[in-house]
């Protein structure tokens, strides 16, 4: 299975993710996890992505479509993955297009996480991770309605978008996301 999962930051996509992954066993490929390693380890594509991270900004495509390419080209990709983070532009969802039209690979399904905004506020000022400032907290969920939702039309148009209700508790959230996979099967 190929999937993308999309959500506002806040909406409980890592979670869901851990669930998914459990159970289906796709690769996962979260660029939030990846760019904080390379932030960890002092790589210069760390170090550099930091610089955007701390801010809330994004991290301009190109670094981030390299470093996804070189990812899915790994062996363990082949039986199926879970793109968690990216694409978070139009320009990476072409760039992943293309990638995975020359791999004769397509998506099978994009999942949305739908939680209303207000209530993604409230659950982020609560998390504390360094880049939960409020002012970064607000750049990323302006970031996500101007860059990233557009990707739904986008993926809605070729007929991949299903859309999950994010509140409720972590069962019932996940329970809808195994209805919406095991009716692909
Ligand atoms: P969240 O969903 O909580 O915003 P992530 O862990 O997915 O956080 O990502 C953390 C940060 O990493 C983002 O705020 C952004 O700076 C950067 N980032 C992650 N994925 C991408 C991407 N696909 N394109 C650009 N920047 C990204």
């Amino acid at each position: 299975m190929r999937l993308v999962f999309i959500g506002p930051p806040g909406a409980g996509k890592g979670t869901q993710a851990e669930f998914l992954i459990k159970k289906y066993h796709p690769a996962h490929l979260s660029t939030g996890d990846m760019l904080r390693a390379a932030r960890d380890a002092g790589t210069e594509v760390g170090l550099k992505a930091n610089e955007y991270m701390s801010t809330g900004q994004l991290v301009p495509d190109q670094v981030i479509v390299d470093i996804i390419k070189e990812r899915l080209a790994q062996p363990d990709c082949s039986e199926g993955f879970l793109l968690d983070g990216f694409p978070r532009t139009i320009a990476q969802a072409e760039a992943l297009d293309e990638m995975l039209k020359a791999a004769g690979t397509p998506l099978d399904v994009v999942l949305e996480l739908r939680v209303p905004e207000e209530e993604l506020f409230t659950r982020l000022a609560g998390r504390g991770r360094a880049d939960d400032t409020p002012e970064a907290i607000k750049t990323r969920l302006v970031g996500y309605r101007n860059q990233t939702s557009p990707l739904l039309d986008y993926y809605g148009k070729k007929g991949l978008l299903k859309t999950i209700d994010g509140l409720g508790t972590v069962e019932e959230i996940f329970a809808r996301i195994e209805k919406e996979l095991d009716s692909l099967q």
